[in-house]
């Protein structure tokens, strides 16, 4: 076997060529990894963002736009918001971390703000680490403005970027999370404080990898913040998220994303992901990885529409979601599923199709009664009708 610097050297080679020549990558941001580990049995999507392709470029050149995505406004609108909150060396920032999440600590009064830039992705992570050492060992509330920190995904490197790390004089550190929603009368939209507290979930396990690097280790904090504009003003306010359970569940799935390294080796030779090939071409490509597809990617991938048209043109039961997926056992497409109700296929023992064909059968029934019903109902209307005429008329039939 090669050794793992010439194995990573190879992989990054194998994941260009997927790519697509002169394609530059998109980097892999804690939104998506979140999503990724949302779904983690969907091979086309790890493939897809270990290799750094743009879904949403490749979604529209595979003729199925996404409909996801953030508006330019929203982007804009978030850009604006977050320059506010750390205006004048983030102290309204830490005044709210300390309020928050550290009252008994000493009250911040000129914090730091380390230097942070350094030349790509791994020489600003390595930068980003040497200042949380440094402010851990200075025990001084230290802001680090958009710090980049690596988190190793399915065997490669993903970078990610959170809006900011706060160090505090005890030496630990907290993740704050900048979000242009209202939180109104202290609390903001339940579905986007989830997605909020899954991205941060994301960052605090990148965390835990460079603080595990340095000794003593420091504490993560598993409370973020997340600060969001008050009511509908453009002040900022802040509440704690406890991220603990998202932090377990993430890190459990993205331990069980299969390796990028195995499903780059199980794909035909040639095959490229490049928005320039032919539409036939690409769609060839995409469907060589098994996807997983589910109606909760509509909220959380590119490829969602190309993705469920086809797993409904192949009849897979997935379509109609992964609690009813789970139900049916070794039956994954509608056609296997109604020749089980009805008998034609699957082993009675089965307790899926025991299941199915139970409620095959009470759907017959009900719909006999109904019938019997419907069949009461229209004799009863015509008898009424019948007297009503017989009456107008006084008993005389015309
Ligand atoms: S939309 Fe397709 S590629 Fe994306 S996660 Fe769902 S199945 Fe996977």
């Amino acid at each position: 076997m090669p050794p793992p610097r010439t194995r990573g050297t190879a992989l990054r080679h194998r994941l260009a060529e997927l790519r697509g020549p002169d394609v530059p990558a998109k980097a892999l941001d804690a939104r998506a990894l979140a999503a990724l580990a949302a779904n983690p049995g969907c091979k086309r999507r790890a493939i897809l963002d270990g290799a750094g392709v743009n879904k949403a470029v490749l979604a529209d050149a595979l003729g199925s736009p996404s409909a996801f995505g953030q508006s330019q406004f929203a982007f804009m609108r978030g850009n604006a918001f977050e320059a506010r909150v750390k205006a004048d060396g983030g102290a309204e920032l830490l005044r709210l971390v300390h309020e928050k999440l550290d009252p008994g600590a000493e009250p911040p009064t000129r914090a730091r703000v380390p230097e942070l830039t350094a030349i790509g992705p791994e020489g600003r992570a390595a930068r980003t680490a040497l200042a949380l050492r440094e402010a851990t060992e200075a025990a001084a509330w230290t802001l680090l403005d958009h710090p980049m920190l690596a988190l190793d995904v399915a065997g490669s490197p993903a970078f990610l970027e959170p809006d900011a790390v706060v160090v505090h004089p005890d030496g630990s550190w907290t993740v704050v999370e900048i979000k242009s929603f209202p939180m109104l009368d202290g609390s903001a939209d339940p579905a986007k404080v989830g997605a909020a507290a899954r991205q941060s979930a994301v960052y605090v396990l990148a965390l835990e990898e460079v603080a595990a690097r340095l000794d003593p280790t420091p504490r993560v904090r598993h409370r973020v913040l997340l600060v969001c504009p008050k009511d509908f003003s453009n002040l900022p306010t802040a509440s704690a998220v406890d991220v603990r359970k998202q932090r377990a569940v993430t890190g459990r799935q993205l331990g069980r994303l299969t390796r990028i390294e195995d499903i780059a080796d199980s794909l035909p030779e040639g095959t490229c992901f490049a928005p320039d090939r032919p539409a036939a071409e690409l769609t060839a490509a995409v469907e060589s990885v098994p996807a997983a597809y589910a109606p909760e990617c509509l909220a959380a991938c590119e490829l969602a529409f190309h993705c469920r048209d086809h797993s409904r043109a192949s009849g897979a039961v997935t379509t109609l979601g992964r609690s009813l997926r789970a139900e049916l056992g070794d039956l994954t497409t509608v056609d296997e599923v109604l020749a089980a109700a009805h008998g034609q296929a699957g082993d009675p023992d089965d307790p899926a199709v025991a299941a199915l064909r139970r409620a095959a059968e009470l759907r017959a029934e009900a719909l006999e009664g109904a019938a019997e019903l419907r069949t009461a109902a229209l004799k009863g209307a015509a008898e009424l009708h019948l007297t009503a005429l017989e009456s107008a008329t006084g008993g005389v039939p015309r």
